[in-house]
């Protein structure tokens, strides 16, 4: 099987098809050019474990029912981050993905971040939201007010944002939006919006080991092998570019990949270098790579 759709992504199978489709129609020209150039995931099924990217023999754990899931267009994002897995991964060996190439732009983010900060519980400061809205990007704010049309709740995001309380704003979004996915004809794409905001949290944990954003635990990078002590394993290049990958892919890509970006500007700066070159095919594995553990 094969085809395209309107963001130029490859149609090889029914797996790649069922997901695809539904990407942004703009996903980065450079993602869907990595995608192009990594050979097609095959799917395979396992009672109790799905959602997850086997390096060693290419394949993606996906429900039993993936036509018809009932995590629905969740799994759109789930296929994202599990494709930019196989981007980075395929063919490589167990010292580590393409990734890896982002450890000294993560070094120079985390140098950089201040420390969370604490949250403010103080009025909603309305004169603040219109000036923090302005200094998105354009289509970036027109996606924030789409996503959060309710009186103020884009302001209040923008805020927060500005004022580096990024686990604030995004924990605010999910808990706004995961009340109107319940009852909003949107269900499905505010679902998909939940996922997304809760990939832009994984990716700041991944750069920041969890000083600052959400996600993977600790626990999970200190599983994995070590780049440069416990504090910057294999795991946390992968995560954080599974993550970036997903953020150029769905629908609302303006807004999220704006998020990561400012979030972890070098790191998210590397990884669209990185991204160019996969595409351009001069990432190929090397024939003394061997199978890496799953991630
Ligand atoms: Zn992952």
């Amino acid at each position: 099987m094969s085809g395209g759709c309107a963001a130029g992504f490859a149609v090889r199978t029914s797996f790649e098809r069922h997901y695809v489709k539904d990407l942004a129609v703009n996903a980065h020209p450079d993602a869907v050019r990595a995608f192009n150039a990594t050979p097609p995931v095959r799917r395979k099924f396992f009672a109790g474990s799905r959602g997850a990217y086997r390096a060693g023999h290419h394949y993606v754990v996906a429900p039993q029912r993936w036509e018809r899931t009932v995590d629905g267009k969740v799994w759109v994002g789930v296929f994202a981050h599990e494709i930019g897995h196989a981007i980075d991964l395929h063919g490589r060996g167990p010292r580590g993905g393409r990734s890896l190439w982002l450890a000294p732009a993560i070094r120079r983010d985390r140098a950089a971040m201040p420390p969370r900060p604490q949250p403010d519980f103080g009025r909603p400061r309305r004169g603040e939201f219109e000036r923090a809205l302005c200094a998105f990007p354009d289509a970036a704010r027109a996606v924030l007010l789409a996503w959060l049309p309710a009186d103020g709740a884009a302001g209040r995001f923008a805020v927060a944002w500005a004022d580096g309380r990024l686990e604030e704003a995004i924990g605010g979004f999910i808990r706004l939006r995961r009340t109107t996915a319940v009852v909003s004809a949107c269900r499905e794409d505010a679902r998909l919006q939940l996922y997304a905001l809760a990939k832009v949290g994984d990716f700041i944990g991944a750069v920041y080991d969890g000083r600052r954003g959400g996600g993977h635990a600790r626990t999970y990078y200190r599983e994995l092998p070590p780049l440069i002590g416990p504090s910057l394993t294999v795991g946390h290049p992968a995560e954080a570019f599974a993550n970036a990958y997903v953020c150029d892919v769905i629908t609302g890509m303006e807004l999220l990949s704006f998020l990561v970006a400012s979030a972890a500007p070098h790191t998210h700066a590397a990884y669209r270098v990185l991204l160019r070159c996969i595409g351009e095919g001069r990432c190929a594995p090397s024939p003394d790579d061997l199978p890496v553990p799953a991630v």
